[in-house]
């Protein structure tokens, strides 16, 4: 049975803007404890798939199973309930606010200032994020700035953490701190959908990737057993043998 056991299931999951199909009845399921890649050259459609799996793009066509039960997940709000983080690739931050009251700003409000504070501090240094929740956001780096998107997503406790093209703004070595802090969830059991256009990443973190190509699914596989021709193949099409 599709989905069975799957902590999400996308079944036939459908986005057209207008009469363009930027998801075209895709077909993915995520299993508890994998890092999960969506790989997939610019404009193949992994933001807008993620944007419905977090309640900011409403589906055209097409469901959503967690934990075996259709949901409807009709807004952030909705998707964090259900145990659904998200890291945009573009951050939603307030550069005059610090750290704390950044991460406040998403949280009930019944959460004193403090404690969120002290929460994210120990959050940060459990999962190697080092973060100064007191910062001044725009005293910060990029990378920084990200590791409060990962931390704000990690106090909600979530069962799954998308992050869309996280890497794209990291050096090398922030971006191994990332891997490994993305370990650490799977140790925890926690899933991970990792939305990239890098082969080489992927191959390296993700146990599965699900590969889509204008809006459809072209491939699933373990992209440890692919070479990098064979993943060029399903992102780009069979015209494209060297890479
Ligand atoms: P990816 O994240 O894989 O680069 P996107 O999901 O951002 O791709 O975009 C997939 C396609 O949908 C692109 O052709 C993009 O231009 C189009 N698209 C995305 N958002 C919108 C929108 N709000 N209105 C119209 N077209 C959109
Ligand atoms: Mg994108």
């Amino acid at each position: 049975v599709p989905g069975s056991g799957a902590l999400l299931s996308v079944q036939q999951l459908t986005k057209l803007f207008g009469s363009f199909a930027a998801c075209n009845h895709i077909d993915l399921d995520i299993a508890h404890g994998e890092i999960h890649a969506l790989l997939g050259e610019n404009g193949a459609g992994k933001s807008t798939l993620v944007k419905m799996l977090f309640g900011v793009l409403e589906p055209t066509e097409g469901h959503i199973l967690w934990e075996g039960q259709p949901v409807s997940i009709g807004s952030p709000g909705d998707a964090r309930k259900l145990g659904i983080g998200m890291v945009f690739q573009h951050f939603s931050l307030f550069e005059a606010l610090t750290v704390a009251e950044n991460i406040a700003l998403s949280l009930d409000d019944s959460i004193p200032i403090g404690r969120i504070a002290e929460e994210a501090r120990a959050l940060s240094r459990a999962y190697g994020l080092p973060l100064d929740p007191h910062a001044h956001v725009a005293d910060l780096s990029v990378g920084e700035r990200q590791r409060i998107e990962i931390v704000r997503a990690l106090l909600q406790n979530p069962k799954l953490i998308i992050l869309d093209e996280p890497t794209s703004v990291l050096t090398p070595q922030e971006a191994d701190k990332l891997f490994e802090t993305l370990f650490k969830l799977k140790a925890e059991g926690k899933s991970v959908l990792y939305i990239s256009h890098r082969l080489e990443e992927v191959q390296r973190i993700c146990d599965r990737a699900t590969v889509l190509r204008n809006g459809s699914v072209t491939g699933a596989c373990d992209p440890r057993q692919e070479t990098p021709a064979s993943l060029a193949r399903m992102m780009v099409g069979s015209d494209v043998a060297t890479v």
